[in-house]
């Protein structure tokens, strides 16, 4: 399969780029380039925005069932590209196969699925004494994506954001574009309307800001680090433009004493390694109540023993190559101050054998780790899980909940209104009782410098709308 791409897709059509530069994609098993697409600049953005502009009158006004009917065929495209979407995903961020299959194509399948029927049965306006009040499409989105689920968390805009009635402009990360080409191969070939969304790749400075601060983007739907999510937020707040924001995590995952250990562990650890541990939800911090720490931490070594790195198209590998040389020097640099901070290793390390091609990160797990350590405070994506130990449920809540993120977390125990106690105290936007399944229809997003709005579900529509009061 040919990778390279020299056009952007704007106004329903492929056109070439206004600027002459160019971006390289890289395998990140092989270390080769794989691929070059448009590096785009701000006439580009304006180009973008433009067509947007001029759709979003027919398109806001088009019967909720014919915008369903829209994201219908957009769903049959792009499960016609599903094999070649995973096996994309596998090129461009080394994701092994089978999670590249079922979570990174399944998941938008399942998400673009919930809007074609979130799309065809919109909310009856509420009546509130002599007022109506009525929901409509916010206008333009300006939507912004980083590489580590590329498909997945641009459909998490694109399909809402379709089904209110706005128009899009996409900027997806440049570590991962090729997934994103794919998509818009099946936005052209579903038919969508000229101008209703439009693609420009580039980097985040030059594309990214050109997108965040224009005049005529009515929200920027931002998902990313938390550090490029303020840059957004500012450049918005000049002109008071909406933003939503999906943003960092460092989440825990919270074992009580009569939890069924073998399981919580298994799960724990399955959930801090899926992807490499790029994963925004990660439950990266590990707290286990001390009458079962030791015991705990057995079955850690053994469960992150059984992680093999490797390349991602081979059956028996779980675990991939991180993104980036860049990521991969960075997760190694958290590892080792970890361990000058007191933290104890357990499994893996700065010195555990990996692939000499590629950028790999043996998974590591640390015990005894400070709560207030860099490695239990910053987000470190990467393969690395941080063990903790508490006294008892107050002391648990305490450590969960002292950071400055609150994206994700979970809480095993045997007595299920125990866990709820505890899950109901946690200040984080989700949280998984006893390995519960990811719904995705639930509304997603962080508490405090997790982000701004949520996604998915009838929640992740409403971001999309602005709220009008009739009276009469
Ligand atoms: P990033 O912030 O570096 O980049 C995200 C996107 O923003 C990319 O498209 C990038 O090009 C663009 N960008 C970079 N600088 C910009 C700027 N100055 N102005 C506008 N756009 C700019 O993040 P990343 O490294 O791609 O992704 C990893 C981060 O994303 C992690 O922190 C992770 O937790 C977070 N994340 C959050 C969620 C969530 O839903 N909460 C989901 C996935 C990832």
């Amino acid at each position: 399969m040919d990778l390279a791409r020299t056009d952007f897709y704007l106004d329903g059509r492929w056109v070439p780029p206004s600027g002459a530069e160019s971006l390289e994609v890289h395998d990140p098993t092989t270390e080769e380039i794989v691929a070059t697409v448009p590096a785009g600049t701000a006439e580009d953005v304006d180009r973008a925005v433009a067509a947007a502009r001029a759709a979003f009158g027919s398109w806001s006004a088009t019967d909720p069932a014919d915008r369903a009917a829209h994201l219908d065929r957009l769903h049959a495209e792009l499960t016609a590209r599903a094999y070649d979407i995973a096996r994309t995903v596998v090129r461009e961020l080394g994701t092994p196969l089978k999670v590249a299959t079922r979570v990174q194509t399944g998941l938008p399948l399942t998400v673009l699925r919930s809007y074609v029927d979130l799309a065809a049965r919109p909310p009856a306006p509420e009546t509130v004494g002599n007022s109506l009040v009525v929901r409509e499409p916010v206008g333009v989105v300006g939507a912004i994506t980083p590489w580590n689920y590329p498909l997945h968390q641009i459909v998490a805009k694109l399909a809402p954001a379709l089904a209110a009635g706005c128009t899009v402009v996409l900027k997806p990360s440049e570590l991962t574009p090729l997934t994103a080409y794919l998509l818009f191969d099946a936005v052209h070939a579903a038919g969508l309307p000229p101008g209703v969304v439009n693609l420009v790749t580039g980097t985040g400075p030059v594309v990214g800001e050109a997108i965040a601060a224009h005049p005529d983007v009515d929200l920027v739907s931002f998902t990313g680090s938390t550090a490029t999510g303020r840059r957004v937020a500012h450049l918005a707040a000049d002109r008071i433009a909406r933003v939503a924001l999906e943003l960092g995590g460092k989440s825990a995952n919270v074992i009580l004493d009569d939890a069924d250990l073998t399981t919580a562990v298994k799960v724990g650890v399955g959930n801090a390694f899926l992807n490499s541990g790029q994963t925004c939800t990660a439950w990266t911090r590990m707290l286990v109540q001390r009458a079962r720490y030791d015991e705990a931490l057995d079955l850690v070594a053994k469960a992150a023993e059984g992680y093999q790195v490797g390349d991602p198209l081979e059956p028996a590998t779980r675990l991939g190559p991180l993104v980036s040389a860049q990521q991969r020097d960075r997760v190694r640099a958290h590892v080792a101050r970890g361990l000058a901070d007191g933290g104890r290793l357990v499994v893996g390390g700065p010195d555990a054998p990996v692939p000499d091609r590629g950028f790999f990160v043996a998974p590591t797990v640390i015990a005894d780790v400070d709560p207030d350590s860099a490695l239990a405070q910053e987000e470190v994506f990467g393969p690395v899980l941080a063990v903790i130990p508490v006294d008892d449920d107050d002391h648990a809540v305490a450590v969960a909940n002292n950071s400055r993120y609150g994206l994700a977390g979970a809480v095993w125990s045997a007595d299920e209104e125990r866990a709820l106690r505890v899950a109901r105290r946690l200040r984080t936007g989700a949280v998984d009782i006893n390995g519960a399944p990811f719904n995705p229809r639930a509304p997603f997003g962080g508490y405090k410098q997790s982000g701004l709005g949520r996604e998915l579900g009838s929640h992740g529509l409403a971001e999309f709308c602005e709220i009008k009061a009739i009276q009469r």
